[in-house]
């Protein structure tokens, strides 16, 4: 039980196409161990103390299979939305965000916090959402992440290393990514009238919500620490290693 706890709502996108899996079924619906990816995801909400509520972001097909065979299934009392997404990420967030703002939620949050998570990552633990609860009550703005292992190299457009940027300051960057309800909601509708002026395509490509914070608003952006195993399953091989993390935890599931 935390004390004073403010409002947490979670926006758990599966509106992906997930074309890198080169599978006829969606990823986010893929078998993973007898259950659909995205269960995972879900029930790492469903059971935390730290999410009030959530929304869940689908293609606009997919939202009757998913409300029957999935949410009523599974019995996720905690999704009260699930609500089509866009063309990218960001399209797909910003009509989550879209859904709050309005009041679309039964209980509104307006000066609480939003936690984005990819459907896609299906070991979210409750530890690191309540460090990123600790973190965002400070800073406002913080994503969970972990230092990077490996050299990392930036490529030219032949494929020549031409840069090594100094390992010790590089992370890789996961979900989730949680804000103040109106700093995430003042960023993204910063970023949509940008894209309105079609300016956009001069921005760098927005593959993350910090990076949305990151150019919109004056606010700095906290790395939370994650962990090694929230991984995204993006390619066959991924699943595979995720059959093996789910046995290995078999007793959280
Ligand atoms: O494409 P990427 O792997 O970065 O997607 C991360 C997450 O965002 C996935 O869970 C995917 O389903 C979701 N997504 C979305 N809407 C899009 C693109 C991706 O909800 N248009």
């Amino acid at each position: 039980m935390i004390m004073d706890k403010k409002r947490c709502t979670a926006i758990v996108l599966a509106a992906g196409k997930g074309s890198r899996m080169k599978s006829d079924v969606a990823k986010q619906y893929l078998d993973l161990c007898g259950k659909p990816l995205i269960w995972y995801a879900l029930y790492a909400m469903e059971r935390s103390s730290v999410i009030d509520d959530c929304i869940l972001v689908t293609t606009a097909e997919d939202i009757s299979y998913v409300k029957k065979e999935i949410v009523d299934r599974y019995d996720f009392h905690k999704v009260k939305r699930i609500t089509a997404g866009g063309k990218e990420r960001y399209d797909s967030v910003y009509q989550a965000l879209r859904v709050i703002a309005e009041g679309g939620l039964a209980v509104p949050n307006t000066d609480g916090y939003v936690f984005i998570h990819d459907g896609a990552r299906p070991f979210l633990t409750e530890e690191i959402l309540r460090r990123c609860y600790d973190e965002v009550c400070v800073c406002g703005a913080c994503v969970a992440g972990m230092p990077v292992k490996d050299t990392i190299k930036v490529a030219d457009a032949h494929g020549y290393a031409v840069q090594t940027p100094d390992r010790n300051m590089l992370w890789q960057v996961q979900t989730p990514q949680a804000f103040r309800v109106e700093l995430i909601t003042e960023a993204y509708e910063k970023l949509m009238a940008r894209q309105n002026t079609t300016d956009i395509c001069r921005l760098p490509q927005i593959t993350d919500d910090a990076m949305v914070v990151e150019t919109f608003m004056d606010v700095p952006v906290k790395l939370v620490k994650g962990s090694y195993e929230n991984i995204k399953i993006t390619t066959p091989e991924d699943m595979a290693a995720a059959e093996t993390l789910v046995h290995r935890n078999a007793s959280e599931f």
